[in-house]
């Protein structure tokens, strides 16, 4: 199989019938061969419902249920590990990043990247935009925190958070089994473990479409801080096992 794409989804039950739908009309009309797994991480709402519906009505939808809520980093670990695709996506299940930008991924995965990320920084790429932007004060939280990522764990990259990243079967089997991040700090824990493996990653121009429900409060921010420290800790003491 060609790709997989994974959809962390957490009281999602507003979007996930149209979204859901939305990306398995965009891939069935491709070439290729897909799945779409959509990891119910312990919604209280009747996320879980609606997957069962969509997966019971087309065998290229699977499921994952996570019974308690772990967080997005968690999530998004167990669908890139239990998927089968030779490429491997994950992305909201908002449609923030919609999923027609597979198609700016793709050569450079014929270039021999391994990694390839979307960005709405226009310091890493040129045409990156927020179509519908995020709120003043989490653009200002994002600047802030992204200073302090690039100081302690990550170089030259400056929208780490951003929902769409794609890996090859081998990028997940190599980096994905080391991560121990379960919440937002985990993409920061992927680049970090990518730059340190000296993986080669390309990044893409997303236009970012902000949803008002987002799951990131402000809390968020400060729990994301304590697991970056604890990534340069792991580096620093050589806790990430060869
Ligand atoms: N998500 C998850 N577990 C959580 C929080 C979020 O699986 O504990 C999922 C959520 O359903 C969505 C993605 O992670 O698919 C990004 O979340 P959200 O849209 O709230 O983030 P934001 O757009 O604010 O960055
Ligand atoms: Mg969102």
């Amino acid at each position: 199989m060609r790709l997989s794409i994974i959809v962390p989804a957490y009281n999602e039950e507003k979007n996930l019938f149209k979204n859901i739908n939305g990306f398995n009309k965009y891939l069935s009309q491709q070439k290729y061969d897909y799945e779409i797994i959509i990891v119910n991480d312990g919604s209280t709402d009747n996320t879980w419902q609606i997957a069962s519906e969509l997966a019971n009505k087309n065998n290229k939808i699977k499921l994952i249920n996570i019974k308690k809520n772990k967080g997005k980093g968690a999530a998004v670990r167990q669908g890139l590990l239990s998927a089968s695709g030779e490429y491997r996506l994950f992305l909201d299940a908002d449609n923030a990043t919609s999923i027609d930008h597979i198609e700016k991924v793709w050569p450079y995965f014929k270039e021999d990247y391994d990694i390839v990320i979307g960005s709405r920084s226009p310091k890493d790429a040129k045409n990156a935009k927020q179509v519908l932007p995020q709120p003043i004060w989490k653009k200002f939280l994002g600047i802030c925190g992204n200073y302090i990522i690039r100081l302690l764990a990550i170089k030259g990259i400056y929208d780490t958070q951003c929902g769409f990243k794609a890996f090859t079967k081998r990028a997940v089997k190599k980096i994905i089994p080391k991560t121990t991040i379960n919440r937002w700090g985990f993409d920061v824990e992927i680049l970090a473990l990518a730059q340190h493996m000296n993986y080669k990653i390309a990044i893409i121009p997303v236009s970012w479409i902000n949803s008002e429900e987002s799951r990131v409060g402000i809390k968020g921010y400060f729990s994301t801080l304590k697991e970056i420290i604890k990534i340069k800790l792991n580096l620093i003491n050589k806790k990430y096992k060869k």
